[in-house]
């Protein structure tokens, strides 16, 4: 019934699911397969296995979103096919806020960031977004661009400054604070560099990747636990009318889901004391109830003070905002359960 319901709403939520190929160690069985692929591309069903009954497979579960993206599907299809059109809408005043949800492994990394000689699409999102505010969309002298770089980790519901200047400052405690007009919010003390160029911006997430974790060996590990977050705000100066306005970009690489799917097998609407889930399960229940307010008239309750992830997205979520969900699985049987959590988490948000 509340599927059904959410199935209606679409509004300015877009859930994206991507499955990435199989690898050595996984073997050669999916679980996974792409009904009236030819079609659409929109639906995916999952066999999970049942691990009582020997592994034997059960019946499939079937989804659909607006987009699935198979084994094959490449990083410039991916990205054209997804984020570049909200490139524009940043650029028009809309706060754009792009996520890639699921388990480690399953690709969240390599959607977001992507290897250096194929990458993913923050990178392609950022060449995009100079390209076009210094060619078509600026008018020399009219309407100019300025940009503002912040990079930022989420680890136990504690924010890290990942651009932070660590030869001046010790290391600050950072909070996240209602701006005084009341629109938005922001984090009083968080480094925000100004940008010019992509070039620039690449180079800034790079200092901010090594501030991430002490050791690249963590790295993994840390990663799973822990959500990236990389901010771009755009100011669009009208000389001539001598007015301006703010809007952002954000990339959002969240913690692994695996810890959400215990819970999820309890059929325990995804609560379990953890930190990563306490932010994962606040971000479904925002976006589930920004799904469910659209198809109502009137303004209900967004949970946005549940976790830091969703207080310091408030302003980048909802009814003026374009949100992109990636949901990325593994074709592998030996992950049908985690898969089929995460492609329940995203129909949620539908
Ligand atoms: P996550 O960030 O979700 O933990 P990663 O993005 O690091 O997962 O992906 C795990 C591994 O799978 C990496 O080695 C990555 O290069 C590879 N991989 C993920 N998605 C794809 C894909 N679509 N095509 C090829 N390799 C992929
Ligand atoms: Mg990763």
């Amino acid at each position: 019934r509340l599927f059904n319901e959410l199935l209606r709403a679409k509004g300015n939520i877009r859930v994206f699911c991507r499955v990435r190929p199989l690898n050595s160690q996984e073997g050669r069985v999916s679980c996974v397969d792409f009904p009236n692929e030819d079609r659409a591309n929109r639906q995916i069903s999952v066999a999970p296995q049942d691990k009582q009954q020997g592994g034997r497979s059960m019946p499939r579960k079937d989804f659909e979103f607006d987009r699935v993206f198979n084994e094959q599907s490449s990083q410039t299809l991916v990205y054209e096919e997804s984020v570049k059109p909200l490139v524009q809408s940043a650029l028009d005043g809309f706060n754009v806020c792009v996520f890639a949800y699921g388990q480690t492994g399953s690709g969240k990394t390599h959607t977001m960031e992507g290897p250096e000689t194929d990458r993913g699409v923050t990178y392609r999102a950022i060449k995009e977004l100079f390209d076009l505010a210094s060619g078509e969309c600026a008018v020399p002298g009219v309407v100019e661009y300025t940009f503002h770089l912040s990079m930022l980790e989420i680890y136990n519901e504690q924010i890290k400054d990942l651009l932070e200047d660590k030869t001046t400052v010790a290391t600050k405690k950072l909070d996240i604070k209602m701006r005084e007009d009341g629109l938005g919010v922001h984090v009083p003390g968080l480094t925000e560099r100004p940008v010019a160029t992509a070039e620039e911006v690449l180079h800034l997430l790079q200092v901010g990747s090594k501030n991430r974790s002490v050791g690249v060996t963590m790295m993994n590990e840390h990663s799973s636990r822990s959500h990236l977050v990389m901010m771009i705000s755009c100011v669009n100066h009208n000389m001539s009318k001598q007015t301006s306005f703010t809007s952002k970009i954000t990339f959002i690489d969240l913690a692994g889901s695996e810890r959400v799917s215990k819970s999820c097998a309890e059929g325990d609407r995804l609560k379990e004391a953890s930190f990563i889930n306490k932010s994962l399960s606040a971000l479904g229940d925002v976006i589930a109830s920004l799904a469910s307010a659209q198809t109502k008239s009137g303004s209900s309750h967004i949970p946005f003070r549940n976790s830091k992830l969703t207080y310091l997205l408030s302003d980048s979520l909802g009814n003026e905002c374009k949100t992109m969900l990636f949901v990325n699985i593994s074709p592998s049987v030996i992950h049908s359960h985690e898969s089929l959590c995460s492609l329940m988490f995203a129909f949620r948000a539908r």
